[in-house]
């Protein structure tokens, strides 16, 4: 059913920025060497099942633990294993991962990994190798297909299954919410995805309904996106695609299907929002908002093709299409990268010469800047963002008609021209000033809080007063600092502020667990005592009988 355009109270719509990725995919050929992460999107990190010397084909699983929330980890190319030792850099699960943040800075981890040297062949191993022993057929069988071919680990907090992947059982899933937003620059497009691949997406949603027959079907896209909601939606009634037709189908979907469009405004794709403006939300702290928890699976558009691929094409999950945005590539659209492809490679000769960039993972918004950029595409990456460094400043840039200039004001004529395409650099064009009380922060924050406000407390060190202004709804999007104009690192101060009261609160913890194991030490000394004396007394009296 299609739905009426939804949105949330604040938010952002940044327009057109120069370097948006278009949807035209490019693959970039089997790459001679990969370094696989042994632990990708959700769940934890497992054990190789491959030693060094060994052949591969990829597809083949080489590491799995039955025993762990987690799922199994693929060879992504044909190849011999060189190295199961070493670890790797990676940013995994980083999704409240701030670059303006210091502590989130360092949120990259090192995880074990298995390198694999390439014999350049680009076939892969069929996922049913490994589920022979049930039949597919069933809901059990599905779920097992699933689990081997290593989708169990999209979404951010995976997909449930019978396989422990996720920290909810199957049955508990009320709603599944997919998100076909493009509400953040730079982001993969979701017609990229989508547009050409209708069936397999319908089919994927069918698979969805026919494991979690009793959730509502959530899709988000973007209002602009007509040509997208309607070109679905008609696939969705006039085609017999729409009932899938086979084992995987439950005949529900229609019914429990909604198509919403929504605003396309920033951070609209943020998980806590997303779920909120589609569904509610149950109460709790945003920040902390998880929608496992509460029964709801958020997946990408991407990961729905994902679901299709391993359920009816039986491929594993050794692949990711990757979106190229920001004015520092030379290209811009999306490519489909092994998993495990070094980010150097796919960028290296995609980048624009003598123009130095900023590299970003994921989110203009939210993404961590890399440092170093031999790390390896996971199931976690979706864009690699090339902004041009630029830290001059524009003489008199006030006087300038602006056309091209991104702003929440409407200081500049590109408020008028709204389908100009503006700038996107590193600059911040100028440093911080104090707050004049604009009130920008507060009308864009999506969870209704006073940014202003929280990040005046931390800076002046009074952070238990920011718990009663809800400092904790916070999602850490990012855009009160975007539209500041004084340039104020309010979402630094804001996380800075979280930190410090989960400091306070585990050591208040911690000393109350040690003063307990005190009174208790205190007691059993005292009843030591005690017994002591009881001896004494009885030995006195059978001394005196
Ligand atoms: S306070 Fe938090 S949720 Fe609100 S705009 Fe800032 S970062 Fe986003
Ligand atoms: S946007 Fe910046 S200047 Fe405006 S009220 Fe918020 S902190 Fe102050």
């Amino acid at each position: 059913m299609l739905e009426k355009v939804k949105t949330f109270k604040g938010g952002h719509a940044f327009g057109t920025l120069n370097g948006m990725p278009k949807a035209r995919i490019r693959h970039c050929g089997v790459p001679m060497k990969v370094v696989i992460p042994l632990r990708q999107g959700f769940g934890d990190e497992v054990k190789p099942i491959v030693k060094k010397g060994d052949k591969v084909k990829a597809g083949q699983i080489i590491a799995i633990d039955d025993n762990s929330i987690s799922s199994p980890i693929h060879a992504s190319v044909n190849g011999t294993i060189s190295d199961c030792e070493s670890k790797v850099v990676c940013y995994e699960n980083n999704n409240k991962c701030m670059s303006e943040n210091p502590a989130a800075e360092n949120q990259n981890i090192e995880i074990s990994s298995v390198t694999i040297e390439s014999d350049g062949l680009a076939d892969w191993q069929n996922v049913e190798n490994y589920v022979a022993d049930v039949d597919l057929a069933t809901v059990e069988g599905a779920f097992k297909k699933l689990y081997m071919s290593g989708v169990t680990a999209l979404g951010l907090s995976g997909i449930p299954s019978p396989h422990n992947t996720s920290p909810v059982e199957p049955d508990k899933v009320t709603n599944i919410v997919i998100n076909a937003t493009n509400s953040e620059p730079f982001s993969l497009p979701v017609s990229a995805v989508v547009k050409t691949r209708e069936k397999a997406f319908i089919t994927g949603l069918n698979i969805l309904s026919f494991l979690f027959p009793d959730a509502e079907i959530d899709i988000a896209i973007d209002s602009g996106q007509e040509e997208s909601i309607y070109g679905l939606f008609n696939a969705l009634n006039g085609k017999e695609d729409f009932v899938m037709k086979g084992v995987y189908s439950d005949g529900k979907l229609p019914d429990k299907l909604h198509i919403n469009p929504v605003k396309p405004k920033y951070p609209q794709g943020n998980e806590t929002v997303l779920v909120e403006t589609l569904i509610g939300v149950a109460p709790g702290p945003k920040g902390d908002f998880s929608a496992i928890e509460h029964g709801v699976i958020v997946l990408a558009a991407q990961d729905v093709l994902s679901i299709y691929e391993a359920v009816i094409e039986g491929k594993p999950l050794i692949e990711r299409i990757v979106a190229l945005g920001g004015a520092g590539h030379s290209v811009n659209h999306c490519v489909g990268v092994r998993i495990g492809s070094s980010l150097k490679s796919v960028i290296s000769h995609r980048h624009k010469a003598g123009v130095e960039s900023r590299i970003i993972l994921n989110s203009i918004m939210t993404g961590p800047t890399l440092q170093n950029l031999d790390i390896p595409i996971t199931k976690s990456t979706n864009s690699i963002i090339s902004l041009p460094e630029n830290k001059d400043r524009e003489f008199q840039s006030f006087l300038r008609p602006g056309i091209d200039r991104g702003s929440y004001s409407k200081t500049f004529l590109s408020a008028i021209f709204r389908k100009s395409v503006r700038r996107a650099d590193t600059n911040i064009n100028g440093e911080p000033r104090p707050c004049i009380s604009c009130n920008y922060c507060e009308y864009a924050c999506p969870v209704n809080i006073l940014p202003f406000l929280i990040s005046k407390y931390v800076e002046h060190d009074m952070v238990e007063e920011t718990e009663g202004l809800n400092i904790f709804d916070c999602v850490e999007c990012g855009l009160c600092s975007y539209v500041c104009p004084s340039k104020i690192p309010i979402l630094k101060h804001i996380a800075e502020g979280k930190q410090k009261i989960r400091i306070a609160a585990a050591e208040d913890a911690a000393a109350e667990v040690e003063a307990a194991a005190e009174a208790l030490a205190a007691a059993e000394a005292v009843s030591a005592t005690e017994a002591e004396t009881v001896a004494d007394t009885e030995a006195t009296a059978e001394a005196v009988v």
